[in-house]
């Protein structure tokens, strides 16, 4: 009989900062024992709620259920900075511009963001957790601000819009003076993204979905045609099953050696006191990725989406075995009040109420896995950093292929290579981490 069998489940390091600034965070629905279902998904994230909605509207009369290690929102789906980008954002490249298919890539990033705000029409999600803004590529030295050049050319030359901000300009949008330029694209939509997953999982549950919390699939072995999923609160029969549990595909034994577990840290402030939103002046919300990849995001956001405060986002660590340390935490939290005070040194006495750790899914060859992994088993895993807009991708078309269709969105990771390997342990850790740092110390100030 085929088993595979979870070497380990999920561990968030931190707290899930975006849901605690939520009101009425509703009691965790877990699996109430055992059922029979057409398909489970394993993971409640972008991709698993997405490939839920997706096989709901090829099919109503499926029965789903999503099982969810933790709480909705609690991994990385509502631990990150919460920009849906539809442009390329290509995390290894100096200045985001893709490697391959931009065109292409930008018609599928689109096509998963209006997907997306079909859910939040439907389900009546709080439009202000999807804010069609845009965003903007800050620069704040002379080197950042001609890899921001080098992109608007590139941006151009596809015949995207994009619009230049200078130092002024971007003061008064940030109320910051650390930037230099900025470069601005209308096509990201920023999220709440605590206030969207939630919402998205409680608009599948009304539509029927079984959305089962604190429920971890600790196994999942073949029976007859069909397949049986182990959880601690029961079991799941189900035909088809798809994973949609980011990097934790290798904690069943897919992929071994060619998925790089990349975690990302971020602090948000307290909710900012009249007098200090007094000194910060600027826009009320506003989000500004670095110009170069490996440097500080920053957002601000106000009360509609859980108070006026802003979030830092930078350090990156490398870790194989899946969980960020309390010493990885700390040395995080001690950078985000660095650069928090770079950016706003009149806020100096502001303090970070949170700081957490989300894991990120990454292939050498910035390939995902979106294909069927062996009979009735589909994966929707590995974002490559741009998870809100890919992961609902890969979801769409796991939901797709478990369904026989072929679509745009099928064809293309059809046609993507399988993810590299990586090198040898503890080369490739020691290796990974040293040039993290090593990009981390080039992006300096960005
Ligand atoms: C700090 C930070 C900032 C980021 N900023 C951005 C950004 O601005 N824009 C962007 O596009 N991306 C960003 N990302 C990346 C993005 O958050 C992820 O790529 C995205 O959440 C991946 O979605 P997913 O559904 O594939 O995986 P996840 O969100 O990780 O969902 C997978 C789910 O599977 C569950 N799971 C795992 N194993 C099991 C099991 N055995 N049984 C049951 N459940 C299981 C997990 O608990 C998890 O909830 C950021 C990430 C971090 C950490």
């Amino acid at each position: 009989m085929t088993t595979y069998q979870a070497s380990r489940t999920p561990v968030h390091k931190g707290p899930a900062a975006w849901s605690a600034i939520l009101p009425g965070q509703p009691a965790p629905v877990p699996l109430p024992g055992d059922t029979t279902v057409d398909v489970a998904i394993i993971g409640g994230g972008f991709a698993g709620l997405a490939a839920a909605r997706r096989l709901r509207q090829l099919d109503p009369t499926l029965k789903i259920a999503v099982l969810e290690a933790s709480r909705l929102a609690e991994g990385a789906s509502g631990r990150n900075s919460g920009f849906m980008i539809d442009l390329p954002h290509e995390l290894t490249s100096d200045d985001y511009a893709g490697h391959g298919d931009d065109r292409g890539m930008i018609a599928l990033n689109r096509h998963a963001i209006a997907f997306a705000r079909g859910a939040v029409e439907d389900y009546g999600i709080n439009p202000n957790y999807f804010d069609p803004v845009g965003k903007v590529n800050g620069a704040a030295s002379d080197t950042a601000d001609a890899l921001n050049r080098s992109y608007a050319e590139h941006l151009t030359s596809l015949g995207e819009p994009n619009e230049r901000l200078d130092a002024n300009g971007m003061r008064d949008l940030t109320g910051s003076r650390h930037y230099v330029s900025g470069l601005y694209t209308p096509g990201t939509v920023m999220l709440q993204p605590a206030g969207f997953v939630r919402g998205f999982g409680e608009g599948l549950r009304a539509a029927g979905v079984g959305i089962w919390e604190q429920t971890p699939v600790t196994a999942f072995a073949r029976q007859g045609s069909g397949w049986t999923l182990t959880t601690p609160k029961g079991r799941v029969s189900a035909a088809k099953v798809i994973l949609a549990n980011n990097g934790h595909l290798e904690s069943f034994g897919f992929a071994a050696n060619r998925l790089m577990h990349v975690f990302l840290y971020a602090s948000m402030t307290v909710d900012l006191p009249a007098d200090a939103l007094q000194k910060l002046g600027g826009e009320p919300r506003w989000g500004v990725t670095p110009s170069d990849p490996m440097g500080t995001t920053m957002r601000r956001i106000d009360v509609a989406l859980g108070g006026n405060r802003i979030i830092t986002r930078t350090c990156a660590s490398f870790l194989p075995g899946m969980e960020a340390s309390d010493t990885a935490l700390r040395r995080a939290a001690a950078v985000h009040r660095q650069k928090f005070a770079d950016r706003f040194p009149g806020l100096m006495d502001v303090k970070q109420e949170y700081t957490w750790a989300g894991h990120l899914c990454l292939t050498r060859n910035a390939v995902s896995i979106a294909r069927e992994l062996e009979s009735g088993i589909y994966a929707a895993t590995v974002c490559n950093g741009l998870g809100t807009a890919r992961s609902t991708l890969t979801g769409i078309a796991a939901a797709e292929l478990a369904l026989g269709l072929v679509t745009d969105a099928t064809r293309h990771f059809a046609a993507e290579a399988q993810p590299t390997k990586l090198p040898p342990k503890p080369f490739s850790t020691i290796g990974a981490n040293i040039f993290l740092r090593f990009k981390e110390w080039r992006a300096a100030a960005e």
